[in-house]
């Protein structure tokens, strides 16, 4: 999810915020908790916060993957902070090197820790697109994020990946296997989905999201298409980027295809009666308030992304 421009802070609420980071000393934090959903396969599940809360850096699930030679990560979390705490998490549970880390997509809450890593020297991984997409939103990310990172922050603590996915890759972790798959434009423009082939867990990174509302900033109708075709995948378990873990695959999907189906049809009809982007943005998806939480951290930021892809259709 990104932690867009909805979040702002007040100025003198940012100021504190400079001023703590500046004198924090960066101390070690304590280990995530993880719950292990299948055997060697962790999962730290993300808070369900607003965008300006205190621990908005902790809000997206993220993970390991322990295999018999090595351990792949997945997403790091929204800061160098809980990237360690992620690592010390890794480190409680298994000696063994930390042979990559994959990044699911570009967003702020799944890559800002992948610094706290550098030291165990994995490839980091991502989709064919994510290199650039991280290059074209360091300056956002300082800007916007800087009471995240460790003091003082600069763009060196944004790491890239180095070993990038177009189609799909398969990675060994001893034992164990990982298909990564790249995605065209769905949530965002850089997606990747990972599957843990033996343990039948699907990793989806945030082409899913449970409970919180979902964030579009890449295609509603990429998502449809990527979600119908994930939906088809048989796995036991399913780790959404957003929300709690999931064991059947046809139900899990299916709100956020409902979601993203009723803002497509409602902003095609908006678009059909002449109205402008604003009226679209003031009531298009209404019906589906009830289902969802933190529902104005997103929901009309959607419906202009959907407003802007569907207008010249
Ligand atoms: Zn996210
Ligand atoms: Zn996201």
């Amino acid at each position: 999810m990104r932690l867009a421009r909805a979040h702002g802070c007040a100025i003198g609420a940012c100021l504190l915020l400079l001023v703590a980071g500046a004198t924090r000393a960066n101390p070690e934090p304590p280990a995530l908790d993880v719950d292990e959903a299948a055997p060697g396969v962790f999962v730290h599940m993300g808070k369900l916060l607003p965008l300006d809360a205190p621990g908005h850096d902790d809000i997206a699930n993220i993970g390991f993957v322990v295999g018999s030679r090595c351990i792949a990560v997945i997403d790091t979390g929204g800061s160098p902070r809980i990237g360690r705490a992620l690592r010390a998490a890794v480190k409680k549970h298994s000696t063994l090197p930390i042979c990559y880390v994959i990044d699911t997509h570009v967003h702020v809450d799944h890559v800002l820790g992948n610094i706290a890593f550098k030291d165990d020297k994995p490839e980091f991984v991502g989709h064919a697109a994510l290199a650039e997409a991280i290059n074209r939103s360091r300056s956002y990310f300082l800007e916007h994020y800087a009471g995240d990172f460790d003091a003082p922050p600069n763009a060196n603590q944004i790491v890239a990946p180095d070993k990038l996915v177009a189609t799909t890759l398969q990675l060994d972790l001893g034992g164990r296997r990982l298909e990564l798959r790249a995605w065209p434009k769905a949530h965002t423009d850089c997606d990747l989905t990972v599957l843990v082939q033996d343990a039948g867990v699907l990793w989806t990174g945030d082409l899913l999201f449970r409970e919180r509302v979902p964030a579009l900033d890449g295609s509603a109708k990429g998502w449809l298409a990527a979600i119908d075709e994930l939906a088809r995948t048989k796995v036991k378990i399913i780790v959404p980027g957003h929300g709690p873990i999931a064991r059947d695959s046809a139900s899990a999907w299916l709100p956020e295809r409902n979601y993203l189906q009723t803002l497509i049809d409602g902003v095609r009809e908006e678009i059909a009666a002449g109205k402008s982007i604003e009226d679209a943005m003031s009531h298009v998806g209404a019906a589906e308030k009830a289902n969802w939480k933190l529902w104005d951290s997103a929901n009309a930021r959607n419906v202009s992304r959907v407003y802007q892809e569907l207008e010249w259709e």
